[in-house]
């Protein structure tokens, strides 16, 4: 018997990807997924279009959103990912949650190309903007500057100019995390902690990240993503086994390249709880 095939994280033009809703669900469909969950960075506007394709094609289909958000611990000030599953779309709270973090993501954006402009790179926003179909991320930015050739790729562009401590990096004023959490329960939804090594901290940082997420009520944990060793993935299922949170799984996909693909090696350890109990 073979078991169904899961992805419930990756991106579509709603936000970064490069691919439509519709071309990801086509692809996941070629790579085996059963049930598919879209989670565009703080939109939903992919998702009816995500949810019509995969109808049609015989795939399983669970609304989401990675949050951008703020974990305000003394000392951390860190931007965390919380994904939610499964809530439902219309929910005036997410409604209001997902108007309110555009606005900043607006505002941001602008003052990034302010940035650049400052150092010489005029016209940057309008750049990035025509690079982008919905929201405008850090993303388009770094796809604008390897097109007017700057730097050379994505990377190098994050790493020249648009991580923490580089000229064109604005801090956003994201919602917290535990807000968050509460909206996408009020929308009958499941929180998720993304990616939770991705954030270049300590593992004594992640874990009382972890503590944090648990104590304000968040129910899983992405388990399985691309391009981890078996060691990761043993740590973070010994951290949801811990704390009894859910496990996830994830490609993070936002482009075809060559080591992170739809449904690609998302498998779960046996000693965890798959979030999928949980979702309806
Ligand atoms: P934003 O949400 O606007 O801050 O954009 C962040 C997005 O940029 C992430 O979701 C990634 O897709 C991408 N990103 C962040 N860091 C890097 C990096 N070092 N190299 C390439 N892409 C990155
Ligand atoms: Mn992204
Ligand atoms: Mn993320
Ligand atoms: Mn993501």
């Amino acid at each position: 018997m073979s078991e169904k095939i899961y992805d419930l994280h990756c991106h579509s033009t709603a936000s970064d990807g490069v691919l439509s809703p519709t071309e990801v669900v086509r692809r996941a469909v070629e790579n085996g997924v059963n049930v598919l969950a879209l989670c565009d960075h703080d939109s939903i506007v992919g998702l009816a279009e995500a949810k019509a394709e995969a109808d049609k094609q015989g795939i399983q289909f669970i609304n989401g959103v990675e949050i951008s958000t703020l974990w305000t611990e003394p000392g951390s000030g860190r931007g965390i990912h919380i994904v939610g599953l499964g809530f439902n779309p219309n929910s005036p709270e997410m409604t209001a949650l997902l108007a309110q973090q555009a606005v900043l993501r607006l505002q941001r954006a602008i003052q990034i190309g302010e940035k650049l402009e400052k150092i010489g790179i005029p016209n940057a926003y309008q750049g990035a903007k025509a690079l982008a179909c919905g929201e405008v991320t850090r993303a388009h930015y770094a796809r604008f500057l390897v097109q007017i050739g700057k730097v050379s790729n994505d990377a190098q562009a994050f790493k020249r100019y648009l991580s923490a401590g580089k000229p064109a990096y604005v801090k956003a004023d994201w919602v917290d995390i535990e807000t968050a959490i509460n909206v996408i329960h009020q929308a009958g939804g499941l929180a998720v902690l993304a990616h939770p090594l991705r954030y270049n901290m300590t593992n004594r940082w992640i874990k009382r990240l972890v503590a944090d997420f648990v104590q304000w009520q968040g129910d899983a944990i992405e388990v399985a993503g691309c391009g981890q060793s078996l060691e990761q993935r043993q740590l973070v299922a010994g951290w949801a086994v811990e704390h009894h949170l859910l496990a996830s799984v994830g490609s993070d996909f936002h482009f075809p390249c060559a080591w992170i693909e739809l449904g690609k090696s998302l498998t779960l350890p046996d000693n965890v709880t798959p979030i999928w109990t949980q979702l309806g």
